[in-house]
């Protein structure tokens, strides 16, 4: 069992002029045995430093990190039962791959040296850098690199992983191929992990669970399907999803939502769902509107093609409600098959199924 818990955890650090940043602000969330959590967010948002609070490499402001009930705050990092894998795979350069990946045993316990040997030259072979033993990191590739600093840590079986962007360093191809590989592993393994990045392909492709930071507080946890259809809130609804989400301010008159350029009319559940609030924030995902030559159901808007933007299999259809002055630009993601042109006008249907609203002020999602 490995069950982690972090409970009302805040980090404050202090800068050189003695005033306070709060890194991490009052974070709550568990992972369960086994299960692989994503902690992501933009630059500068706390991930890091909630993983090294984890791992005991920055102490605790206040609150509370358990594993299994046992409280870790206090704890030296080598008694946690943790092991950490860097952005920067912080190997040591002059140690071969096989040192490198027996150092923590040799340090951390009693094992016999056949013992340690054995283990790691099962691990290697598992990692396929069975044939790297006898190499220095500088003599490696980038990937290779990666493989030894997961190997090393693997092998010392740990109860959780933390891993800080490990493959951040590679290049797009091995990226997606190490990806796959790192599940992989962690099917086989069954080890708790914490995975941070900032990269929310690798979120929403790699994670059992997405907890979602910004500005050191913990906006949503949840399945990346519920973070991406169910957004606690604007930051998530924008975060979540490549194009973003498309976003429209707008006053609720009646059952309609209103904005300069166009009015949305709602069903009598939705215009309940929102009825307290006047000023909202639509949003839309650009993978569900519908572009059509013609339609005029009260969710069908003529616009104009702005921009085509081609990806392949789809297109990214920027429009305009209208054309020239100061008419909002938003982004539809369609079938690389289906042709539109600059200039062309061009009907959108925003199906209400599938609308977000959110409130103005506070950003919290209402449908
Ligand atoms: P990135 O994706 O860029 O690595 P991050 O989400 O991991 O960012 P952190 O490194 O955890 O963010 O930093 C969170 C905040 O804490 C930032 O404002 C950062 O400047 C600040 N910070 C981090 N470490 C320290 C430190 N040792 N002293 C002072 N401030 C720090």
């Amino acid at each position: 069992m490995a069950e982690l818990t972090l409970e009302n955890v805040t980090k404050v650090f202090t800068d050189d002029d003695g005033s306070d940043i709060v890194a991490v602000d009052d974070v709550t969330f568990d992972i369960d045995d086994g299960e692989f959590l994503v902690l992501v967010g933009p630059s500068g948002c706390g991930k890091s430093t909630t993983l090294r609070m984890v791992a005991g490499l920055e102490t605790v402001t206040s609150g509370r990190i358990s594993l299994d009930g046992q409280n870790l705050v206090g704890r030296d990092p080598q008694d946690r039962d943790i092991a950490m894998v860097f952005q920067s795979y912080a190997l040591y350069p002059h140690m071969t791959v096989q040192e490198n990946m027996s150092f923590g045993l040799e340090e951390s316990t009693d094992m016999p040296d056949d013992e340690i040997e054995r283990q790691v030259t099962e691990t290697a072979e598992m990692m396929g850098i069975g044939d790297l033993l006898d190499r220095k990191p500088g003599e490696l590739s980038g990937g290779q690199q990666q493989r030894v600093a997961l190997g090393r840590a693997i092998v010392r079986e740990p109860a959780v992983f933390l891993m800080d962007e490990p493959l951040s360093n590679l290049d797009a191809k091995l990226r997606s191929q190490m990806r796959t590989e790192l599940q992989r592993l962690q099917e086989d393994l069954g080890t708790t992990t914490i995975y941070v990045t900032h990269d929310q392909t690798e979120a929403m492709t790699m994670a059992d669970k997405i907890a979602i930071l910004d500005d050191g507080k913990l906006q949503q946890v949840g399945t990346p399907l519920e973070c991406y259809h169910e957004p606690a809130n604007l930051f998530v609804a924008g975060f979540i999803g490549e194009p973003s989400m498309n976003f429209f301010d707008v006053e609720r008159v009646g059952e309609k939502l209103v904005h300069d350029d166009f009015e949305y009319p709602l069903s009598e559940e939705t215009a309940a769902a929102v009825s307290d609030t006047n000023d909202l924030v639509l949003g839309i995902r650009p993978e569900d509107i519908e572009l059509k030559t013609e339609g005029d159901g009260p969710h069908d808007f003529d616009t104009v093609v702005d921009v085509v933007e081609p990806m392949g299999d789809e297109n990214n259809v920027y429009l305009q409600f209208g054309e020239g002055g100061d008419v909002e630009t938003f982004v539809a993601n369609i079938s690389g098959m289906q042709h539109v042109e600059p200039g062309q006008p061009i009907v959108a249907h925003i199906p209400e199924a599938a609308i977000h609203v959110f409130d103005q002020s506070s950003g919290k999602a209402l449908r």
